[in-house]
């Protein structure tokens, strides 16, 4: 067995799906119940910084990677949850809509549309002087994505359910053994619950709790919009059926995963502020990013045990970031091909 993988989040099935690509043999370990964040995330996926109006850190290079490794999957698993959304940004101030029209003649312009429109749903939100719409975006249905994986990797009996014992570990330099299993490594995917983990916990992860609500707006629907999110202040998902996620908080005192009525407060205010007409809340979700103090991922092999490794740290962007630095660490598993440092948790070492 060449590896084991502790964990089904976005980042062990994105590593998962990246090693079995390579033909190399796999175990998951996974306890689906420890931790929902990758099921609440939004999936949503953006190569441009909305403050700023400048790219998103290697914007290109994840896209790119992006492009191939969803469709890909969605071919293996003969399901659909990889979808291209224009994101439409209504803007509040004058100043706002100049810097975005200069932007479209720079290099982040491919990412951006070249006019302002001024009537899109004025009935419906409040949009006094135009929008303007990031193209080359959109989310994955991140539930349709991990369960058919989690079927695709039962079917092939590569899947155990259960929370890892980090007592029944035997470590050796060259191999790993965990309950009969043995392989070359084991990698842990297991997001924020790495901070229990007596191999990684010294990794200076700065968690970040996220709630979402899941909301019906009859009037929107009627519109036509499933092809488009909205963002401003929160940012409106079209799920299909009436249904539309609207996320997220950022709270870092709180790390439960129970959702508060705070967080639902800031949301339904959010929310009320861009629409003009009703909603019913449906539900409301939180979770916790793994968020890291310096915003990059922690990827690499432990510098005492280099049987065990982490991939992680995926912070708020898991989308985009996962299929890039699983085929990085894939390749420096595989054949010692350097990785980007600022990912490599050798920084912190
Ligand atoms: C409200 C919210 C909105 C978000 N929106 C977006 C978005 O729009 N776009 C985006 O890209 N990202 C978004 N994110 C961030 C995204 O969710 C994360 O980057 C990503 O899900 C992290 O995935 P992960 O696999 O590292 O961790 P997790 O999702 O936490 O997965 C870890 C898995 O490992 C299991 N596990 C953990 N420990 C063990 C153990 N010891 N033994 C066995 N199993 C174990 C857990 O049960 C879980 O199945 C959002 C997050 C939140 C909270």
């Amino acid at each position: 067995m060449n590896y084991i993988i502790v964990g089904q989040g976005l980042a062990g099935t994105i590593l998962a799906h990246t090693l079995l690509n390579q033909n190399k043999t796999i175990t998951i370990i996974d306890s689906p119940d420890l931790s929902k964040t990758s099921k609440v995330a939004a999936g949503l996926y953006n190569p441009v910084v909305f403050k700023r109006l400048v790219k998103s850190w290697l914007a290109e290079e994840l896209l790119g990677h992006m492009n191939e490794f969803y469709p890909k999957a969605q071919e293996l698993l003969n399901a659909k949850f990889y979808f291209k959304k224009n994101i439409v940004k209504p803007f509040s101030e004058e100043h706002e809509k100049v810097l975005w029209l200069k932007k479209t003649g720079e290099d982040i312009g491919k990412y951006l549309s070249k006019t302002i429109e001024t009537g899109f749903l004025t009935d419906i939100i409040h949009n006094r002087i135009g929008t303007g719409e990031v193209v080359e975006a959109g989310n994955i249905d991140t539930n349709v994505f991990l369960d058919e994986s989690r079927n695709f990797f039962k079917a092939n009996n590569i899947l155990l359910e259960e929370e890892i014992n980090y007592d029944l570990l035997t470590i050796s330099e060259n191999s790993i053994t965990y309950k009969g299993i043995t392989a070359n490594k084991l990698i842990f995917c297991e997001g924020h619950k790495a901070t229990s983990n007596p191999y990684f916990s010294w990794l200076p992860f700065k968690l970040t709790k996220g709630e979402t609500l899941t909301v019906r707006i009859p009037e929107l629907h009627l519109q036509n919009v499933a092809s488009k999110v909205l963002n401003k202040g929160v940012f409106i998902l079209p799920l299909g059926e009436g249904l539309y996620k609207v996320g997220a908080t950022y709270e870092w005192e709180d790390l439960t995963e129970t959702p508060t009525e705070k967080g639902k407060l800031f949301l339904i205010d959010q929310l009320s502020k861009l629409l003009k007409v009703p909603f019913e809340i449906i539900d409301h979700q939180a979770g916790i990013r793994p968020t890291v103090k310096d915003r990059r991922p922690l990827i690499g092999l432990h510098p005492d045990y280099p049987s065990l490794g982490i991939f992680n740290g995926l912070g708020t962007k898991g989308v985009m970031l996962a299929p890039y630095f699983a085929q990085q660490f894939a390749d420096y598993l595989e054949n010692s091909t350097p990785m980007n440092k600022e990912v490599d948790i050798e920084r912190f070492k």
